[in-house]
């Protein structure tokens, strides 16, 4: 009931839910309670979260930021929606975002922009800017989000929360709704380290109806987060601390650095050299994905249908044109031209190649260190409206993109601020190193 308060008082100015299920919430809470008095409470049971809109909730509307599913209520659950069900959460509602999860600042929602809660005249970073601001504004002590190219990540940093991408296939991608399959990858956003850690374990693990899961162990996140860093190798890629890097950030992330050498670790430079080539890379991968990804929403499976269609084609025509907004069409049309006849070899071959060298920069890298740190984001928070350029608004994401093409994980935690707008610290691991992640965030905090 306090949450719901703060969501009625606080929500107006910020635009970070889309949808609020107070009553369904509230029913929820009566069930916790009840499990507690039975002695059959987890460390879960009880606990106000929110769910990306990106995210099928059975019965209650899943937009995914666009108009073309403005009027879609999803018939089943998302398999992370079910299992944060199951471990006894509940959701007070759905998270604003960027329609389909593109953009980097939440302006590309059909609901409006979100409002970052430590300067509402600064976006709060993006796609998933509702479930971040609604960490850091106090509205919920946690979300899920998802990250394709730094969508959990950079919104973590600009709100000044931490927030994890976990490695590709450590949780479910069912009933997420796909935006580039081979790099979307669903994680908490909450204060804290420990807080995501609870968040990863109720997540995590094998799902039959996403071949692309993995079949692994999910172990206690939480079990390792006190070990002592003395020894830990910390690699600095050099490419992350180049041009474009704004000096107060470079100097937050690098005082954060200093504590680690404080608490025992040692640090050294690496070089991942094809960092220069993920942007290029990634914005043909995934536009090629989105275009193959959004040719569902044709208005007659779901979502928005035109009024009077005079035939099939304008059925077609109508729907996707009004129902999707400007950057999807850009990304379809650009992905449909990359998978064209003629151009695949050129530009979408390409890419995987690209995508291979880069994966292996990482793994080159954790050949020599154990984590790699550096910022999240080249910038603090912008001012809405400040990138009206798409280009420039892409580059922004020089430093989380490559991760998602390479399939690593990575945290963003909270370090300090930049002219009063929050700071990210990004660290990153070898694949499934997310309890080693979650243990030297959980040092710094
Ligand atoms: N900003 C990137 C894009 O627009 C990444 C978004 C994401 O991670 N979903 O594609």
């Amino acid at each position: 009931e306090h949450l719901l308060a703060r969501i009625e008082r606080h929500d107006g100015a910020l635009n970070s839910f889309i949808t609020v299920t107070g009553d369904a919430a509230l029913e929820a809470a009566d069930r916790a309670d009840a499990a507690r008095a039975l002695g059959e409470a987890g460390p879960l049971t009880g606990l106000p979260l929110a769910l990306k809109d990106i995210f099928c909730t059975r019965g209650v509307k899943t937009s995914c930021g666009s108009k073309m599913l403005d009027n879609f209520d999803a018939p089943y659950d998302a398999t992370v929606v079910e299992k944060l069900a199951a471990a006894g959460t509940l959701s007070l509602g759905k998270t604003n975002m960027d329609e389909f999860a593109m953009g980097s600042s939440n302006e590309n929602s059909f609901y409006g922009a979100v409002k970052n809660p430590w300067d509402l005249g600064a976006v709060p970073g993006g796609s998933s800017g509702g479930s971040a601001a609604a960490v850091a504004a106090g509205l919920v002590p946690a979300a899920l989000g998802t990250d394709t190219g730094g969508s959990i990540r950079q919104p973590a940093a600009f709100c000044g929360i931490t927030g994890l991408k976990p490695t590709y296939g450590r949780v479910s991608r069912y009933g997420m709704i796909a935006y580039a399959s081979s790099l979307d990858q669903a994680g908490p956003m909450a204060r804290t380290a420990e807080d995501c850690a609870h968040l990863l374990g109720a997540i995590a693990g094998h799902d039959l109806r996403d071949s692309t899961s993995v079949a692994r162990g999910v172990p206690d996140y939480t079990e390792g987060l006190d070990a002592p860093l003395s020894g830990l190798k910390i690699g600095l890629p050099k490419e992350y601390f180049g041009d474009g890097l704004s000096a107060e950030v470079e100097s937050a992330v690098r005082e954060a650095i200093a504590v680690y050498e404080s608490l025992g670790a040692t640090v050294r430079e690496v070089s991942l050299p094809h960092t220069h080539y993920a942007i290029p890379a990634y914005y043909v991968i995934a536009p090629a994905e989105a275009s193959s990804n959004l040719s569902r929403f044709d208005g007659v499976r779901f979502g928005h249908r035109c009024e009077n269609p005079t035939d099939l084609i304008d059925l077609y025509k109508r729907s996707r044109g009004e129902g999707f907004g400007e950057e999807v069409k850009r990304r379809i049309l650009i992905g449909t031209h990359t998978l064209s006849e003629g151009f695949f070899d050129a530009y979408y071959k390409q890419a995987q190649k690209v995508r291979r060298l880069i994966r292996q920069d990482f793994l080159d890298a954790f050949e020599e260190v154990d984590v790699l740190m550096g910022p999240a984001s080249p910038t603090p928070a912008f001012d809405l409206g400040a990138n009206k350029d798409p280009v420039s608004m892409y580059l922004q994401d020089i430093y989380t993109i490559a991760v998602n093409l390479a399939g690593i994980p990575g945290i963003s935690v909270p370090a300090g601020f930049a002219g009063g707008r929050p700071v990210g610290l990004q660290i990153l691991g070898t694949h499934f190193a997310e309890a080693q992640l979650l243990n030297v965030a959980h040092q710094f905090q």
